[in-house]
C-alpha cells in the first residue's frame, strides 16, 4: 500500500517562512538557503521538533544552519519506542562542547536499540 498522505507540510524555521536569508549573509535579497525561497516544504511523517536547535533552525549561538535538522526546525522522528536521550536530557546538545550530543545525534530521543536485528 502506497500512500503519499504521510507528508506534512512544514513552514521553514530557518527563516520563519519568509523564504530571505535570516542573517543577510550574502545580501539583503539572499534567499534562504533552507527552503530556497520557497518559505515551507513537506516532510515525511512522522517528524518531531529539533530539540538542539528547539524548532528555530538555527545553530545554537552562531549565524549558520542548524546541523541537526538541516535548518528545518523538524527533524525525523525515529521509528519504534523513542525515549529521552538521558546524556543530554532531551536537550540534544552535548553538555560540554555545545555540540549535537553524540549519542542521539542531536534529537534529544533515543530509539530502543534492541528493536535491531
Ligand atoms: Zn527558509
Ligand atoms: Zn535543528
Ligand atoms: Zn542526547
Amino acid at each position: 500500500m502506497k500512500t503519499i498522505a504521510n507528508k506534512r507540510e512544514v513552514v521553514c524555521s530557518f527563516c520563519a517562512g519568509t523564504g530571505k536569508d535570516p542573517f543577510d549573509l550574502l545580501s539583503d535579497q539572499s534567499i534562504c538557503q533552507v527552503c530556497y525561497g520557497r518559505k515551507k516544504f513537506s516532510m515525511i511523517k512522522p517528524i518531531m521538533q529539533c530539540a538542539f536547535c528547539r524548532g528555530s533552525g538555527i545553530y545554537p549561538g552562531q549565524r549558520i544552519t542548524c546541523t541537526v535538522c538541516g535548518g528545518k526546525g523538524m527533524v525525523k522522528a525515529p521509528k519504534g519506542t523513542a525515549v529521552k536521550c538521558a546524556t543530554c536530557k532531551g536537550s540534544g546538545s552535548a553538555k560540554d562542547s555545545g555540540l549535537p550530543c553524540l549519542a542521539c545525534k542531536g534529537k534529544g530521543v533515543i530509539t530502543n536499540e534492541r528493536n535491531r536485528r
